[in-house]
């Protein structure tokens, strides 16, 4: 016997006969011999619509009050699932994530999670029940509010909760088959990935592939629990991510490159003038700091020899760039820079594989590849196992196929099938 987490994302559960469908998905893998325990998202673009709901009452909701309202959702949609599986004739008790013991910081919106502990729906399995958590919320330690992990938390509440239970494997189920190459949306011939490494798969959720909360991957990999991303809506195999077959000595071939993954969720700002002197730098990433930004791709230029002036430019989430901006500009008499730039018409595209540690021209090929699509690059980074570039928003479907093309990672026929979701 095994015990077996599952994840049902938004999509899954949009509407009643969604949750009657995923009802019986989980009977009968209760049927087959496992312990069962279900993590739940609300129903469809329910949060979504919250947050729309929120913004017409207040501009800026208290944090408290709008976490209160976001988790509602995942409340509703773990009641309904219950009473769908009470209904096949087997019995489920619905817990909310302060009640499944999921333990946060006070950070209300983002929060993180210090510890699980599972006694209530141990003792659910232990009665012989279906265990239902509500995803993406738990309660503060300090605070004993309410608190959200993040848009997405629930893959994490659903790592975080496996881990917590020892659990054999923890199922994520989403509305494709699981993990592709590229986004099918901009690459239609995208193929499906069998098995990722834990790695891989941080790097691709860090650089805007949308299947997995980054977050829950870094748990995953932390707690070494193997990740089945597979859809609700078939009984295929999905994508496996598992700890690095290389640290595992095992002797698996690994693909050079794994998958294209974009973001277009970044700006741009750019620190026109900044006195080449020691301790700027510092003092304007202090500032950022302290703001609580992070900040992603950064690039300095060479100071110009006649002014000793030089541009620093960098990348952070849209969300954050007014705050950086005032930040910034309360300390334009202490660091003396001339101008502050922003550009939010930027995307990001990066190339992830853990074989390009050992294999030299993978940049050239990918420049050229961009270069022949007539694609200009902006800003660079690289890690040992991917390359991101930055590029005007305009050429980001087309850089990414020309990525996706020159690493012979399109399949013959079409592959990639999305089921369900509004794609909010
Ligand atoms: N319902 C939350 C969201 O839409 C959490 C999740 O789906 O994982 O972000
Ligand atoms: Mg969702």
């Amino acid at each position: 016997m095994a015990l077996v987490v599952q994840k049902y994302g938004g999509s899954s559960v949009a509407d009643a006969s969604c949750i009657k469908r995923v009802a019986q998905r989980i009977v009968a893998t209760k049927k087959a011999g496992n312990d069962v325990v279900v993590i739940v998202s609300a129903m469809g673009d329910t949060t979504d619509e919250l947050l729309d709901l929120a913004k017409q009452v207040s501009p800026l909701p208290p944090g408290r009050e709008l976490d209160m309202l976001l988790t509602s959702g995942e409340r509703i949609s773990m009641a309904l699932l219950a009473m769908a599986i009470a209904n096949l004739g087997h019995e489920a008790r619905s817990f909310t994530g302060s009640q499944a013991g999921v333990i946060t910081d006070s950070t209300h919106g983002r929060a993180r999670i210090i510890d699980v502990t599972p006694g209530r729906i141990q003792e659910a399995l232990d009665l012989g029940q279906i265990a239902i958590v509500a995803g993406f919320q738990g309660v503060s330690q300090d605070t004993k509010d309410i608190t959200t992990l993040g848009r997405g938390g629930s893959d994490t509440t659903a790592v975080a909760v496996a881990a917590a239970l020892e659990a054999d494997v923890c199922e994520i189920y989403t509305d494709v088959d699981g993990i592709f190459t590229a986004d099918p949306r901009i690459v239609p011939t995208a193929r499906q990935i069998p098995r990722l490494s834990f790695e891989e798969t941080l790097e691709m959720a860090a650089c805007g592939a949308k299947i997995l909360h980054l977050r829950c991957v870094e748990y995953a990999r932390k707690y070494r629990l193997p990740i089945h991303v597979r859809s609700s809506f078939s009984t295929k195999e999905g994508t496996w991510v598992f700890t690095d077959p290389k640290t595992e000595g095992t002797e698996m071939e690994q693909p050079i490159i794994s998958g294209v993954a974009h973001d277009r969720s970044e700006a741009k700002i750019t620190v026109v003038g900044v006195p080449d002197k020691i301790g700027e730098a510092a003092a304007i990433f202090n500032t950022l700091a302290d703001a609580e930004i992070n900040i992603d791709m950064i690039v300095q230029n060479v100071s110009a020899a006649a002014t000793g002036r030089t541009d620093i430019s960098f990348t952070l989430p849209t969300n954050d760039a007014q705050t950086a901006l005032t930040a910034l500009k309360k300390i334009q008499s202490k660091v003396v820079f001339d101008s502050l730039l922003f550009d939010d018409r930027i995307g990001k595209v990066s190339l992830i594989g853990a074989g390009m540690r050992s294999h030299p021209g993978v940049t050239a090929k990918f420049f050229g590849a961009l270069a022949d699509a007539g694609v200009n690059i902006e800003m660079i980074s690289t890690s040992e196992i991917r390359i991101s570039v930055v590029v005007d928003e305009d050429d980001v479907d087309a850089a990414v196929n020309a990525a996706h093309r020159a690493f012979d990672l399109d399949a013959d026929e079409v592959e990639a099938v999305v089921y369900g979701g509004t794609g909010r």
